[in-house]
């Protein structure tokens, strides 16, 4: 099934809008195997409007509208679209009282122009609007659709995802299945040269998204309504786990590295505290932000200063002086004099020059030093992030959850 989207909105034109709309739509057709060839933008004019409807419906089984189906004048898609295809338009009862009652919970009057909203082409399926006032419509005739939806991007998604997906998935009869690897410790182009031949296989695709540090591979089928994507999906993914080892860290689109060592550290029955240098508490917050951190996190100390890494964490003056705040040394002190302090099984400790300012030729920006203790001991390793400041301390706060992810595997 072919499909274009055609907005309407001056304000598009005008460039004072960005039309996310189409784009947010364009992106879940392509889930059910819906193909979109254009996108169109026409202003709040019935003669446009009726000129591009036609062209569209010339070349694709289906036409998206979205955008004026508000009260006033210059909304007029529905009118547009019903006298395109000679339809009456009606009163649908349910649109007028949902619209009644949304006026009346937000305290505001129904006007006369209010009552043009609740009109809908005869004989098209309603869709209602549980967001604003406007019904959207589906209108199926001479073997083409139009679905008209409304234009505020919240009235859009809900209707969208309410009524017109399961119509189209009904109507394909088939979905886009998809797995998510989370892969960290491994640079994108590696990644691609380790599994090229797999983005080659046609069925399933493979697709490569990366943000700071860390990258998810997308394994997709497209799969007819009710069909088990298993025999297709497994294979490619055991053989990706099969060379990518741990650097796969979870399987899940909303996982992430925080998630993942709260799950383990939980599951192991272990606790861990921090000390933070550079990251200012952003790995205590990564951990914090989720939902059960009690039962795996007890304190964090933010040693921005010498004297504070002295003080609270017990690292020596020799180590500031000769090595310096920056150094392996002194991350293994902090980590050993948090655990210690703590009583946790394990401690995390960052420190480094997140830069733009503070880098020497010995020690330039983006050196960071990042250590572990547990009951055996501690250690720390070295690590050159590079880009702004936001990037190496969201990589610090990154490799530091990963250290521990590692140390895990290790003694489960
Ligand atoms: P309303 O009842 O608010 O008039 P409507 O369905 O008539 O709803 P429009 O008048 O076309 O929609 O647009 C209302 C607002 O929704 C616009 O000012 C704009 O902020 C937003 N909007 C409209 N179309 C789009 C789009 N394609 N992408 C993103 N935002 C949009
Ligand atoms: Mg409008």
């Amino acid at each position: 099934m072919v499909c274009e989207i055609l907005s309407v909105g001056t304000e598009l034109l005008m460039g004072q809008v960005a039309n996310t709309d189409a784009q947010y739509i364009s992106q879940r057709l392509t889930s059910v195997g819906i193909t979109v060839y254009r996108h169109t933008v026409v202003g709040d004019n019935a003669g446009r409007l009726d000129e591009a409807l036609e062209t569209a419906l010339l070349r694709s089984d289906m036409v998206i509208t979205t955008g004026g189906l508000g009260p006033t004048e210059d909304d007029l898609t529905k009118e547009t679209v019903a006298q395109h295809f000679s339809l009456k338009l009606v009163e649908d009862a349910g649109s007028l009282e949902n619209l009644m009652a949304f006026q009346k919970r937000i305290g505001r009057p129904i006007t006369q122009n209010n009552f043009k909203q609740a009109l809908i082409p005869e004989g098209s399926i309603v869709m209602p609007n549980r967001v604003g006032t406007a019904p959207g419509c589906i209108i199926e005739k001479d073997n083409k659709t139009v679905a008209v939806l409304p234009g505020p991007p919240s009235e859009m998604k809900d209707m969208f995802e309410n009524c017109l997906f399961p119509y189209l998935q009904k109507k394909s009869g088939q979905t886009l299945v998809s797995r998510y690897l989370h892969i960290f410790g491994i640079g994108e182009s590696t990644i691609e040269t380790q599994l090229q031949d797999l983005f080659h296989l046609g069925s399933p695709t493979l697709a490569l998204y990366c943000s700071t540090a860390e990258c998810t591979a997308r394994i997709s089928v497209m799969c007819a309504l009710g069909e088990d994507p298993a025999p297709i999906l497994d294979p490619v993914e055991n053989e990706i786990r099969r060379r990518l080892g741990n650097a796969v860290y979870a399987e899940g689109l909303y996982e992430d590295l925080p998630g993942t060592v709260l799950k383990m550290l939980k599951a192991q029955g272990k606790t861990v505290s921090f000390a933070e240098s550079c990251t200012g508490g952003m790995l205590s917050s990564s951990i914090v932000d989720l939902s059960g951190a009690s039962e795996v996190f007890s304190e964090s100390y933010i040693t921005y200063s010498n004297d504070a890494k002295r003080r609270l964490l017990g690292v020596r003056e020799e180590t500031l002086l000769f090595s310096g705040a920056v150094s392996r040394a002194c991350a293994q002190e902090m980590a050993y004099g948090t655990r210690k302090n703590s009583g946790s099984d394990y401690a995390l400790s960052i420190t480094g020059i997140a830069g733009p300012d503070g880098g020497t030729a010995e020690k330039p920006v983006g050196l960071v030093y990042i250590g572990l203790a547990d009951r055996e001991g501690a250690y720390a390793h070295e690590f050159r992030f590079h880009g702004n400041r936001t990037n190496i301390r969201t990589a610090s706060v990154k490799h530091a959850l990963n250290l521990l992810r590692l140390t895990l595997i290790n003694k489960a």
